[in-house]
């Protein structure tokens, strides 16, 4: 009998451990940390042997294979002895694809992810395919395939789950775009960051699709070094050479997998970069062969997803919006770019490191003021005091919302698009924005 450790029992794990039992490994699962009640449960239930705050080196070590949680580094010490050992470590989603026929698009990229999977998945299954959602998002994709497989996965994959995957094929892979972050995981190196993401089109075949940003810095060239087989679709801003997929002059075009128009406004994700977005879920639903009159009423009738650039309400005349999931510089440039009234932009919080300067013209160009949200926002003063805009230093979400009801005119808008992770005040992104939406509805009563 086979041996799998599991390395982590959230979500991914479970669902892996269950799998896996199903299949007929001998399962152990190990968390170095404590286990939801919720998963113990579900652990138990299976009968699966676990253990929670400690690993136990001679269970672990003895594994024919270990699927690590995505959160766990590549350099843990459990981790790093596995590997020294010679010990296979794969991710949920490497392990639960030997486990199914079903047909795979896979979205991948530094922002975006989570806004283009779901809308992905909306538009298949509105043309009533068996579709399940999963990776960074929804189910465990593993416990799907342990129940029902459904005929094709929309997943939702991070750098983090790619540099575990070998032999995985994503028969649809989308790319959005390479830029900085998490790079404390790859020891301060871009060019660590960009080789997991091109893991996306490992084994990719002929008859299989690649869809990309034309624009990024980095995805073109690395392309040259792959001997990449599938067909190529490429989305841009504008038309031009070598571009698929492009907005122009209020239409929105693409020439592959096959033609396809309708209207810039007619898309319910409104902002350049859910432009591009809505291109790249276009071409993979169009790979997918959804009809295109499906793809057209998705692209138009898309919810959204929660914290990214969410329409809050309108309170005496004031627009608010929460994009909460807004924790990089790049995330608020493109939040900025969308606005079309002055804005009273909300930032602050746990900085990365994070260099302003991109920011600094839209923010001159677009904001009547600015609210800074976190325990320590000197660094914010000094950058924007020399701006010369108005400034609010606040250090709660309710002093907060009360600051940009004093600063916005009728028609401004305020934006919680904070360019720093929500640690400091919050737990995590949702709570902050789940507490910005609290404090305006609240208002409005
Ligand atoms: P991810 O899952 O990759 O973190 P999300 O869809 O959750 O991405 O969006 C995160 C943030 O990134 C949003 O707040 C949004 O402002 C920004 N964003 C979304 N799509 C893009 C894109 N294509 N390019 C740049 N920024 C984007």
């Amino acid at each position: 009998m086979k041996r799998l450790v599991v390395l982590g029992a959230g979500e991914s794990g479970v669902g892996t451990a269950i799998l896996a039992q199903k299949e007929g490994y001998d399962v152990f699962v190990s968390d170095m940390g404590c286990i939801k009640d919720n998963y113990k449960e579900q652990l138990t239930a299976h009968s699966l042997a676990w253990e929670e705050k400690h690993h136990t080196e001679e269970l672990i070590l003895n594994a024919d294979e270990i699927v690590k949680s995505p959160g766990i580094p590549g350099d843990a010490p459990m981790v790093k002895k596995a590997v020294e050992k010679g010990i296979p470590i794969l991710s949920e989603i490497e392990f639960a694809g030997r486990y199914t026929d079903a047909r795979m698009i896979c979205i991948t990229g530094s922002n975006g992810k989570t806004t283009t999977t779901s809308l992905i998945f909306h538009i298949l299954q509105k043309a009533g395919f068996s579709v399940g959602l999963a990776g960074n998002i929804g189910r465990s994709m593993a416990l799907q395939v342990a129940t029902t497989s459904p005929e094709w996965f929309v997943l939702e994959i991070s750098s983090f789950q790619l540099e575990n995957m070998y032999d995985f094929r994503a028969n649809i892979a989308v790319l959005l775009n390479i830029t900085p972050d998490h790079l404390d995981r790859y020891d301060y190196k871009m060019q660590g960051y960009v080789d997991a993401k091109m893991r996306i089109i490992r084994n990719q075949q002929p008859t299989d699709y690649f869809i990309y940003w034309k624009d990024d810095e980095y995805i073109e060239k690395e392309l040259k070094k792959y001997d990449e087989k599938a067909h190529l679709c490429t989305f841009a801003d504008e038309r031009k050479e070598g571009v698929t997929g492009y907005a122009e002059n209020g239409s929105f075009v693409l020439t592959a997998p096959a033609d396809f128009t309708m209207t810039v406004a007619e898309l319910a994700l409104q902002g350049r970069h859910n432009v591009r977005n809505s291109l790249a879920a276009a071409a993979a639903a169009l790979a997918a062969e959804v009809p295109e009159q499906t793809i057209r009423e998705g692209l138009q009738d898309f919810r959204g997803v929660p914290h990214r650039l969410e329409k809050v309400g309108t309170v005496d005349g004031v627009h608010y919006i929460n994009d909460s999931k807004a924790t990089n510089v790049d995330a608020c440039y493109y939040a900025l770019d969308a606005m079309t009234t002055p804005v009273v932009l909300i930032i602050g919080g746990k900085d990365k490191g994070n260099d302003y300067n991109e920011i600094l013209p839209l923010v001159k160009e677009k904001c009547r003021a600015l609210v800074f949200l976190g325990a320590d926002n000197t660094k914010l003063k000094d950058f924007f005091r020399s701006t010369g805009i108005t400034i609010a230093d606040t250090h709660s979400m309710k002093d907060c919302v009360e600051a940009c009801k004093a600063l916005a005119h009728q028609g401004d808008t305020v934006l919680l698009s904070p360019c720093c992770a929500s640690f400091d005040l919050f737990n995590n992104m949702a709570e902050r924005g789940n507490m910005f939406k609290e404090m305006v509805l609240n208002r409005a009563k």
